[in-house]
């Protein structure tokens, strides 16, 4: 694991900027792996300022919410039009459909869709407990695309999106650790001291299913962007 501190958010985001248009200018990057939450929301920022031409390139988002449609403000959908889609010329997006009648079937949809852009650079967020994407602390590592229930921890972080706590969706559809562990390269970022004690654990914890990003100590190419207060915890 590269481990790059910065001062704040505004750096960081400059440094995961960097290194995807590094990817997009050397053409290593063919499919981008994407991420919602307020981590990423200063480099899809840049990226919308670079104007990057990104006609060649297709996403893969990593999660979103079950029973949101995409036109309804608190969905993933929505919040990646608003972010990047609406600006960036994609070739093609793809997101999990969280209103599919069938969402074992829509699992084994977006595994294919995984297998058939194998994903170059993944940006990934990190929760308070360690989570990425949706797999929550003792998601088997073996787990794919799957239906996750949210814990009560991930759901209070999320409310401030919603008007009332009810409205919190209880599932979503994940890319599973597998699939994450599946990818070419991570940039994980992770700003504020509420993500502390989940970098420290990730870096220099076991790697344990009850911290799921520790998994990344086994991947060959992760890099992660931290500003202080998130690295305050690391010896
Ligand atoms: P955040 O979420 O970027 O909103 O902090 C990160 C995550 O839960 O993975």
């Amino acid at each position: 694991m590269e481990i790059i501190v910065v001062k704040n958010d505004q750096e960081g985001s400059e440094k995961a900027f960097e290194i995807i248009k590094a990817g997009l200018d050397n053409g290593e990057i063919k499919t981008l792996g994407l991420a919602t939450g307020g981590t990423p929301l200063k480099l899809y920022a840049k990226m919308r300022e670079a104007k990057l031409d990104v006609s060649d390139v297709s996403t893969v988002n990593l999660d979103e919410y079950v029973g949101l449609p995409a036109d309804s403000p608190q969905s993933y959908h929505y919040y990646m039009e608003q972010e990047l889609f609406s600006t960036l010329n994609f070739k093609e997006t793809f997101l999990p459909n969280g209103m599919a009648e069938d969402l074992d079937a829509e699992c084994d949809r977006y595994e294919q869709i995984l297998a058939d852009h194998p994903v170059d650079i993944q940006v990934l967020g990190i929760g308070t407990n360690a989570h990425i994407g949706f797999n929550e602390p003792g998601t088997p590592f073996s787990t794919k695309t799957h239906v996750v229930e949210l814990t009560q921890e991930t759901k209070d972080a999320n409310k401030r999106y919603f008007e009332k706590e009810e409205d919190v969706p209880t599932h979503a559809v994940s890319m599973g650790i597998a699939s994450i562990m599946a990818v070419k390269k991570v940039v994980l970022l992770a700003f504020g001291e509420s993500k502390a004690d989940a970098i420290q654990q990730m870096v220099e914890g076991p790697v344990t299913e009850d911290c799921p990003a520790s998994v990344l100590q086994n991947h060959p190419n992760v890099t992660i962007i931290v500003d202080e207060a998130a690295a305050s915890k690391l010896k």
